[in-house]
């Protein structure tokens, strides 16, 4: 069985795509290596996202949750839990290969966003010991934060707007090693006006606790003090690992991100991008660009499965 469009990453990029290749009644298949919903299920489920056009406030995980079930109900396959590891040229056809499995296609897109992402560590004495014990690099949901203690550190958007969820349910408090935030005067506003206590220009110490976390220990120019925690949260930022795409032999960003033209075609016949993982002037990371893209990566692959190259 041949698919006519295999699309690699289930973000809001890969499920945009998606609906629309179903539109084109493409037999089409979704693989994620994690599961579908991409940064918005992976790393801010709890936000309200306020700037996806048709929602005034919509939470990450419920977007997410629409998109997955529009291209499902079109008739989308998915895998989920299934990294694809190479896209070979086999004859008339791309071979995709993944840790299970291998499938056969006409065309690719890949939407593999920031890739495969981590979480930066703190470094401190005490996280690993507490990962999963109160410690952790990604909120968890409101309702096991009601009644506890949360330390969010932090100075970027994502930290500030993960205290902001927190705070609307239980005592918070956010930490920055420099004395003022990076982020946007949005988040700095509803900073000021919420009850969440700021501690700037402190740097964490250790995380303490027995069975689980039970305080933090800050140093904050001389002074070294400890303050109590049930939840800390570290929020100082993602690595993400693009090495998938250098041995997918697509042409390459000084950055390691895709290079496409003004179709989203990659340097491969047949493969095409969206979302995060590509990169051009002006190139602005957000859900509605990777939708954006994804429509125009979709048109441009079932273009070239009606008329590949090779007929
Ligand atoms: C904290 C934070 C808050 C944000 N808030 C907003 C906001 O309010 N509004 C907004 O518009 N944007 C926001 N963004 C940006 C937005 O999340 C991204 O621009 C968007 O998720 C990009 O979508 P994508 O489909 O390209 O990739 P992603 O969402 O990154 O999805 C890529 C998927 O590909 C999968 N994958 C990777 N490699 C492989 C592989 N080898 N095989 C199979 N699957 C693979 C991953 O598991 C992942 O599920 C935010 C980002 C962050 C980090």
């Amino acid at each position: 069985m041949r698919y006519d469009l295999i699309i690699i990453g289930a973000g809001p990029g890969g499920l945009t795509a998606g609906i629309y290749a179903m539109t084109r009644m493409m037999r089409t298949l979704i693989i994620d290596a994690a599961e579908v919903g991409g940064q918005l299920v992976s790393l801010y489920p709890d936000k309200a996202i306020q700037n996806y056009p048709g929602y005034e406030r919509i939470q990450a995980r419920k977007l997410s949750d629409k998109l997955y079930a529009q291209a499902e109900s079109m008739g989308c396959e998915f895998r989920e839990t299934e990294k694809v590891i190479d896209i070979n040229d086999g004859k008339e056809e791309l071979i995709v290969i993944t840790d299970k499995n291998e499938y056969r296609t006409s065309s690719v897109i890949v939407a593999t966003g920031m890739g495969m992402f981590k979480p930066k560590k703190m470094g401190c004495r005490g996280e690993t010991e507490f990962e999963n014990k109160g410690l952790c690099y990604i909120l968890p949901p409101k309702e096991d934060l009601i009644g506890k203690k949360v330390v969010v550190f932090g100075g970027g958007n994502s930290a500030i707007e993960m205290a902001l969820i927190a705070d609307s349910v239980t005592d918070t408090a956010i930490v920055h090693r420099r004395n003022e935030f990076r982020c946007d005067e949005s988040n700095t506003n509803a900073l000021g006006a919420s009850n969440i206590k700021a501690v700037m220009s402190a740097e964490l110490l250790s995380v303490n606790g027995d069975d689980r976390v039970r305080s933090v220990t800050l140093k904050k120019g001389d002074e070294t003090f400890d303050v109590a925690a049930d939840i800390v949260v570290i929020l100082i930022g993602i690595s993400s690992d693009l090495d998938d795409l250098k041995r997918w032999g697509l042409e390459l960003t000084k950055d390691g991100l895709l290079m496409v033209d003004d179709a989203m075609r990659t340097s491969r016949k047949g493969i095409f991008a969206c979302g995060d993982v590509i990169d051009y002037e002006g190139k602005y990371k957000q859900i509605i660009t990777a939708c954006g893209e994804a429509a125009t990566a979709t048109n441009s692959a079932y273009k070239f499965v009606k008329k590949p190259y090779w007929a």
